[in-house]
């Protein structure tokens, strides 16, 4: 890693904050959690997640989608915060992020201790019932689908998750994502921005730097890109971050 360019990058996050956090799967692939894209990440090697995590399998075959998609999801609960979702929480709260906004549904961020964090692909701690509108905690629903599919709820509605599925509409906190990045400057950190409608907001951002293992389509209009791990990177600018506070 190139100690000059992490200065620099740390001076820059300084001069402009606060940034918006935008992340991606990579964020937590340091977790254990695969992400989509990566080569050789095995999770998705022989099944398609826009296939299978899809509103059209969700109502068309459940057995597919509760058995295998969601057998799948539910791993990702047994994942834990990593040093890069460490190093957001504590930005937050001294003034240098201003909220995060999330592709994941791991809730990896909040128990790291972010406070603001917009989960535009919503989360996976409860599964909503289509005829009710209640929420069931997962816990429940990981149990019924052992003898029950698709699972239903007290009222006898369908449950189906509250992660935002291929096929489904936009939810409203993403309007709120929109707003955010038109008026702070946008820090994208493991993802390959190649997902819609996650690729629009950095597009919209008046400054983008981005973070991540590999070339994303924005390189070219960030005003740093830093190609590498997320906890090796943000353990790196958070060290320079805490040298140019001490010089300050
Ligand atoms: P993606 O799979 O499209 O891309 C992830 C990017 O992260 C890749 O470009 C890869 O090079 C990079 N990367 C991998 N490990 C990294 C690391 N340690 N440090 C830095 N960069 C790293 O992910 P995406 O753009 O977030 O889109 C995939 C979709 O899948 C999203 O909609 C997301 O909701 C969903 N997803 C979520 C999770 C999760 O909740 N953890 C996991 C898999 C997929």
């Amino acid at each position: 890693m190139n100690e000059i360019m992490i200065k620099n990058t740390a001076q820059l996050l300084v001069e402009k904050k606060p940034w918006i956090v935008l992340t991606g799967a990579g964020i937590s692939t340091e977790s254990g959690i695969p992400d989509f894209r990566s080569p050789r990440t095995g999770l998705w090697e022989k099944l398609d997640p826009m296939e299978i995590l899809s509103v059209r399998t969700l109502q068309e075959d459940p057995h597919t989608f509760y058995r295998i998609g969601l057998s799948v999801l539910l791993r990702f609960r047994d994942a834990e915060p990593n040093d890069a979702h460490r190093v957001l929480a504590r930005w937050e709260h001294e003034g240098l992020v201003e909220g995060i906004i999330t592709q994941n549904i791991d809730d990896l961020h909040r128990q790291a201790g972010s406070q603001k964090v917009l989960e535009i692909h919503g989360h996976l701690r409860t599964f909503l019932c289509l005829r009710c509108g209640s929420d069931t905690p997962t816990e429940e629903v990981a149990e019924k689908v052992k003898s029950q599919i698709p699972p239903v709820c007290k009222c006898g509605g369908v449950l189906r998750p509250r992660v935002i599925l291929f096929g489904d509409m936009l939810p409203p906190v993403f309007q709120q994502a929109e707003e955010l990045s038109h008026q702070h400057p946008l820090l994208v950190i493991g993802s390959s921005l190649q997902v819609s409608p996650a690729n629009y907001l950095p597009s919209q951002a008046p400054t983008i730097g981005i973070i991540n293992r590999e070339p994303t389509p924005f390189d070219e209009k960030a005003a740093f890109v830093i190609h590498g791990g997320a906890v090796e990177i943000l353990t790196a600018l958070n060290t320079a971050f805490k040298e140019l506070g001490r010089k300050q």
